[in-house]
Order: structure tokens, then sequence, then C-alpha cells
């Protein structure tokens, strides 16, 4: 599986970040070159087999130094510039920085198995913490595959702390991610305008919404790409993820802007979403091209009937009963209901939440408090070893 459908820099719809270099070049993970972004495609399809949700979007942040880096076989160097150019991935001097601001901002889990010592004091929720990071690893016996699991991030004592940090550093960035923080909540529901016209971040394009985090400082927002400081343009529309499911699996997932509405069909033209591709011949049959229209408002998400053979909305009526849409009707879909366009072909809200339930054996064990310190510890130095 290709990464690449999986990407999106819009906080506001992303269930993962990911640190890109460190898996890229986690060469615990698939054998071979040093680098090879091969396996960052292996965890996204890693991700998506987990539950029947399917691939997760990931906001996807690397170092600068990925990009050129002569380890990294040429094509895909290739790919990682596209990615850049379309506006998929964002890269930092050192992505650490950018991870863990976007992290702290957004609360997404971080998929990553470096330890951020340097970075314990600054975001006092990392030590200890068991539920904001995940490791990439691959199963003992299933050389080709990667998986996920939660890692318990190590408390480690102050002097092991100071070895990887200057205090005066320290206490700058401390003070930054401070205000950073209190001001972030509220520029989380802005959307940006970039001085320069074409960027992809925060260009004409994007300016609708959908938008990546701005940098942030004390100063202000500035463009990841141009450094340059961003202009409010307005409190950002109103958008939803949601999620096609075909034979109970999630096959794709889109966004939808309040204010613009979306087409889902069998083939509904360029903006729309098409589910030729994962339509078997009897589906393909009673699908209209063009079948339903998702719009976002104020007021939640509605589905319109737009298609020759209906759309039922199960779940939507005080019965219970899936209740048949007219042509041209529009009905509020809400958590836990379905828009059906055929039996097998269902739309549904996605929840901001990836649903995260499989293999429980993946998450921290029950700890013995007398060694947890211990125990903790070692985990972290075998991790850093990889
Ligand atoms: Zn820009």
């Amino acid at each position: 599986m290709r990464a690449d459908r999986s990407l999106i820099l819009d906080a506001g719809a992303a269930h993962f970040l990911v640190d890109v270099s460190n898996v890229v070049r986690d060469r615990g993970l698939l054998p071979g070159p040093p680098a090879l972004l091969e396996r960052f495609d292996a965890l996204v399809a890693g991700l998506a087999e987990r539950d029947g949700e399917g691939a997760p979007l990931i906001y996807a942040v690397a170092d600068d130094s990925l990009l050129s880096d002569r380890d990294l076989p040429r094509a895909d160097r290739d790919r990682l510039a596209a990615w850049l150019d379309g506006g998929l991935l964002e890269t930092r001097d050192v992505a650490d920085d950018r991870l863990l601001q976007l992290a702290d901002l957004t609360e997404l889990p971080v998929i990553t198995d470096d330890l951020y010592r340097e970075y314990m004091r600054i975001y006092p929720w990392i030590p200890g913490s068991r539920d904001r990071f995940l490791e990439a690893f691959t199963p003992k016996g299933a050389p080709r595959l990667v998986r996920v699991r939660w890692r318990r991030m190590p408390v480690l004592a102050d002097w092991e702390i100071s070895r990887y940090e200057e205090e005066r550093d320290i206490k700058d960035a401390g003070l930054r991610a401070r205000v950073v923080r209190e001001a972030g909540r509220r520029w989380l529901g802005r959307r940006w305008r970039c001085p320069e016209e074409r960027c992809v971040f925060f260009g004409e394009r994007r300016i609708g919404g959908g938008q990546p985090l701005p940098r942030f400082s004390r100063r202000g927002a500035f463009c990841p790409l141009h450094r340059a400081q961003l202009i409010d343009a307005g409190p950002a529309p109103a958008r939803r993820t949601l999620k096609v499911r075909v034979d109970g699996t999630v096959v794709t997932r889109f966004t939808v802007t309040e204010g613009t509405p979306v087409v889902v069909g069998r083939a509904p033209g360029d903006d729309g979403i098409a589910l030729k591709e994962w339509l078997d011949d009897a589906a393909r049959a009673r699908i209209s091209r063009r079948h339903v229209e998702v719009e976002v408002t104020e007021a939640g998400v509605f589905v319109r009937d737009v298609s020759t053979n209906g759309t039922l909305v199960r779940g939507a009526g005080d019965s219970g009963e899936p209740r048949r849409l007219h042509r041209g009707e529009s009905r509020a879909l809400g958590k836990g209901h379905a828009a059906v366009l055929h039996d097998t072909v269902t739309l549904e809200l996605s929840g901001r939440k990836y649903v995260f339930t499989a293999a429980d054996d993946d998450r921290p064990g029950p700890v013995d408090p007398g060694r947890e310190e211990a125990t903790v510890l070692g985990e972290a130095a075998e991790a850093s070893e990889r």
C-alpha cells in the first residue's frame, strides 16, 4: 500500500502525527538500505489493517535533511519532493520541535521511536505518558510487515534529562511552549493566508479550509514553508470528515468544508468522491454516477439524495427504521447514522479519534510499581539502540 492517499496536512482531520524521518531510517523495520520510504508505506498499511477502519489520515513531518539523504533511493526522494510540492508533507530543520508543538496543541498521537529526552521539561506530559506515542515495529516471523503499539515514555531523573539540554535554552523553550499553548487553542480555529500567493500550505487553494497548522511563536503565526508571518483570514469554516465503508471495511475518507458541498458516487467528476474502484458489478449497477451530496453547515452534516435508485439513511429515524430519501431530499447525518448507497456501501461520519481498539496486547501491560523505573528505563535503552 502506498501512503500517498493517507497524507493530509490538516490538524483537524488527521488521526496521527508521524515522524517520517524516524520511520524511514528505522532499520528495525523491513530489511534493506539505511533509509527506505517503503517502511512508511508499510506503516500506513499496518495501521489500515488493524480493525477494518481503513487507512487513517496522517499528518506527516520530516527533517529537511531527509529530502537530500543519499541513503534514500532516488525514487523515494522524488516521491518526498512531490509530497512537499503538493502540500502533503511538512519538513523542518528539526522535525522534533514541530511534531511536539503539533502534539501539544492537537493531542494527536505521535508515531516515532524517539525518546524526546531533551523535551521532557518543555512538555511535562511526555514523561510517563502511555497514550501519546506509538512505535512502529516488525513482528517476529513477519519481516515484511509493520505494526504499531503504544509506548510508555520513560520517566527520567533530572540529572539524566539535563545531560541533553542547556538550562538556559530549556527555560526559553518552556516559556515559548507555554505562550504558544495558550494562544494556540485560539489560533487553531482560524484560517491563514501566506503572503506568497502560490503557497501550497496557505495560498489561495487552501484558504477554504484544510490547512496545516501554522508554525507558532510568541510573535504570531508563520508559514512553515516560507517563514513569512501569516495573515489572519478569519474563523475557519466548519469541517467534517466522512468515511466510506464497502463490505464492512473503510476504503476511503474525505473531508467536507462548510460552504463547499461534495458529491459522492460511482464517478462524480473532478470535485467529487469516486467510488468506482471499490465497487463490484452489482454495486456499480445500483450506484449513480452522482449519488449523494454531502453538505456541512453550522447545524451539522446533511446528505441529499441525487441518485436514480435512492439512498437510505439508517439510524436517523425515531423508530430506528431506515429512512428512504426522496430524490432531492436532505437529511442530517448524525453520529452512528449511515447513508446507504447500496447494500454493501455506506457513508458515515468519521470520529476525530481513530478507532484503535484491536490488539489489546499492544497496550502497555500492568506495571509493578516497585519496578516501574527500571523496566521503563530498560525499554528506553532498548528502543534507543534500534
Ligand atoms: Zn507560505
